[in-house]
């Protein structure tokens, strides 16, 4: 099974950038890879991937078909323009639009329908983790996230701890590998093939740590925010993905 690699570009780049930055992306054999540009930017992406075995991914989606939900982008558009995927339940939407795992999971479900690959993230907050409820976190999240009938082949779980996204402070190896190990476990029953169900790490993932963080047990891959917005730093983590 091959590593997926995904940057979550967030609000960030202009045009010109986003022309730099995917004309020096080099995918590899190795492992999948997609990146999630702002929505104005997903068309001009598109074409820029033209030919490229890179996949072109959103950062959130509608969970209604259509209407009025002015500033909203349904499904079915982010299909219309190219894209394979889809990241939902971001903690930075999650906490900062108030996003429930009910409304993760309706998203999903709309995401599904029209044949996007979901990625689902979950994490526990820095006073969670203190409190020792981080399983507990990501037990309800899971089980409120994940729509039923999903399978490996259109669900993936990035398990992102708040308090290492974006911060420098990267979760422990012994921390991802038991977060991991927790999240597979509770996939039986939650969805069809739970054990071919790409789990990724998120967290200050950078062109240092990478290469040790794939290596891990039970490691599907990685969900990248700032150090996907650099060509370089991008290309070395995709170097650094493997066919397992
Ligand atoms: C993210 O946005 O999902 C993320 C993990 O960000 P960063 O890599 O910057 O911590």
């Amino acid at each position: 099974m091959k590593q997926l690699i995904a940057g979550n570009w967030k609000m960030n780049l202009n045009a010109a950038q986003t022309v730099d930055l995917i004309e020096h992306l080099k995918a590899e054999d190795a492992a999948d890879v997609v990146i999630c540009p702002p929505f104005p930017y997903l068309s001009l992406a598109r074409h820029l991937l033209v030919g490229s075995p890179i996949q072109l991914g959103a950062q959130d989606c509608q969970a209604a078909a259509s209407g009025a939900y002015t500033g909203d982008v349904s499904a079915a558009m982010l299909v219309d323009m190219g894209c394979t995927y889809v990241i939902l339940g971001h903690s930075e939407r999650r906490q900062g639009h108030k996003e429930t795992s009910e409304l993760v999971l309706a998203k999903a479900v709309a995401a599904v329908g029209q044949g996007l690959n979901v990625i689902i993230c979950i994490g526990e907050t820095d006073e969670e983790n203190k409190a020792g409820a981080t399983e507990k976190v990501l037990l309800g999240q899971l089980k409120e996230s994940i729509p039923q009938g999903l399978s490996a082949r259109n669900l993936v779980i990035a398990y992102e701890p708040v308090w290492a996204i974006g911060t420098g402070r990267t979760a422990s190896n012994e921390e991802i590998v038991a977060a991991h190990a927790f999240i597979r476990a509770q996939l039986k029953g939650l969805c069809e093939d739970p054990e071919h169900v790409k789990i990724l790490y998120g967290g200050s993932v950078n062109a240092k740590n990478a290469a040790e963080i794939l290596g891990l047990a039970n490691m599907g891959g990685v969900l990248v925010g700032g150090a996907s917005l650099k060509a370089d730093d991008f290309n070395t983590i995709i170097r650094a993905g493997a066919c397992e």
